[in-house]
């Protein structure tokens, strides 16, 4: 059965615009919001350093054992056989030795603990024998063994964060690790969206003959709220041209982004088109990509324009190849775009036209062999949200690519990662 949505296949347009060509011209045009807030660390989490972090101290703060065992001078330790040395005291984590170490001496010590003056080496228990007050220990060892150096982590002045880098939960402990109790971050970035359509009823709503309710609204709400964007939902605005021009003024005084779905296309209800000449400075572009092929981008005054098609799947697809990345460079992430892309063996056959870049939905999974093995939701027609429900990965095939076997070797994009 074919399963292609007619309404993506008709034309291969060789005025469109490639993938990497459109992602391109839009990050060339995107810049760092100004703007920065101090924030107590934990609040900080998700958020983009806008400073660079230089540590005031060193990680470990002192010279500590890795292990519970026996700290001694490995000058002292035989060159064969084994020697019995003076155990003199314990040294616990927080809870320091303080004493005066003599020849052939050792200390008890617990991991964290820091390492007694002079001592430069620790024996695991394990590899001494205890009796009494004394040790037996052998010559198999080397000089700082089990010895976690101060500074080993992080160096005192050292530069352990970039600006531009995201606060994660690592980089939280590596903060509290410094004893930094406020960063400074870049503020949010401040985006508004509204959907178009005369035939878009909200939730609650009853539906009349050819009305849907609007779910693109719902899909940007979550994947902005995911980016960590301050949200201004705007609602539905009807395909009228003057309905549209207002929304969009409002929507670009308020925001640093705007973002719209549907009428981008040329149909006679379409008046993004129209609107943007009037008002702002916006390229219709023709990327060629399945689904999401029109896709505006642009400017109206000071803010940027993103001009998503209506369909649902569109909608997504639009969103994370081209306006997720140009929001991380607005909200002054540096990391670059390199979204994990595996290469995955297919378990049936994709159908694929060439002169376009194809993002199917697919879920991966693994054969009892352990190997990385995709396969398509189904239908694949850009107006089928389920596809994207059902999914955990984007199969992308590249634009040369004709329609593709099963068991063959494709690039896929997994939706989320460990962190
Ligand atoms: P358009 O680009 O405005 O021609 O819309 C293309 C298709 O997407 C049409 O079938 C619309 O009904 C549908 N569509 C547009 N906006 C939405 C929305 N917000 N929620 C669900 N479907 C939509
Ligand atoms: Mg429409």
């Amino acid at each position: 059965m074919d399963t292609r949505n007619p309404s993506c296949i008709d034309d291969f347009d060789k005025e469109s615009l490639s993938c990497d060509e459109a992602l391109e011209r839009i990050l060339q045009q995107v810049y760092p919001l100004s703007g920065t807030v101090s924030l107590a660390i934990r609040s900080a989490l998700g958020r983009i350093l806008s400073d660079d972090i230089v540590s005031p101290v060193n990680v470990p703060p002192h010279t500590n054992s890795a292990m519970d065992g026996f700290a001694l001078r490995w000058d002292d330790l035989p060159k064969t056989g084994t020697m019995r040395f003076k155990v003199i005291g314990t040294a616990f984590a927080g809870k320091p030795f303080t004493g005066t170490v003599g020849d052939k001496e050792s200390v008890r010590i617990m991991t964290g603990a820091a390492i007694p003056d002079q001592m430069d080496t620790v024996i695991m228990q394990e590899h001494a024998i205890a009796a009494n007050d004394n040790i037996e220990v052998d010559a198999d060892h080397t000089r700082g063994q089990n010895v976690r150096t101060a500074g080993e982590d992080v160096e005192c002045g050292q530069v352990v964060l970039e600006s531009g880098r995201r606060v994660d939960p690592a980089n939280l402990g590596l903060l509290a690790s410094l004893g930094l109790g406020e960063v400074s971050v870049y503020r949010k970035i401040r985006v508004a969206y509204f959907s178009t359509g005369d035939e878009l009823r909200s939730i609650g709503e009853p539906l009349g003959l050819g009305e849907i309710y609007d779910s693109n609204r719902y899909t940007l709400f979550g994947m902005l709220t995911r980016l960590g964007a301050e949200i201004i939902d705007m609602g539905v605005v009807r395909d009228t041209r003057q309905a549209v021009e207002t929304a969009l003024r409002q929507a670009a005084e308020m925001a640093d982004v705007v973002i719209t779905s549907g009428g981008v296309s040329v149909g006679e209800a379409d008046y993004i088109k129209e609107a943007l000449e009037k008002i702002g400075e916006v390229g219709f572009w023709k990327v060629a990509m399945k689904p999401g092929r029109p896709l505006a981008f642009g400017s109206i005054g000071q803010a940027c324009f993103f001009g998503l098609p209506g369909n649902p799947v569109s909608v997504m697809v639009t969103f994370y190849q081209f306006v997720q990345p140009a929001l991380l460079k607005l909200a002054g992430e540096r990391a670059e775009n390199h979204y994990l892309r595996l290469i995955a063996r297919t378990t049936t056959a994709l159908k694929k036209r060439p002169g376009r870049t194809e993002y199917q939905r697919g879920v991966l999974s693994y054969s009892n062999q352990g190997e990385l093995l995709v396969s398509p939701t189904g239908d694949q027609g850009s107006g089928i949200l389920r596809s994207m429900s059902a999914a955990n990965c984007f199969i992308i095939l590249p634009s040369e690519t004709e329609s593709v076997d099963a068991d063959s070797a494709v690039s896929v994009q997994p939706f989320r990662g460990l962190v």
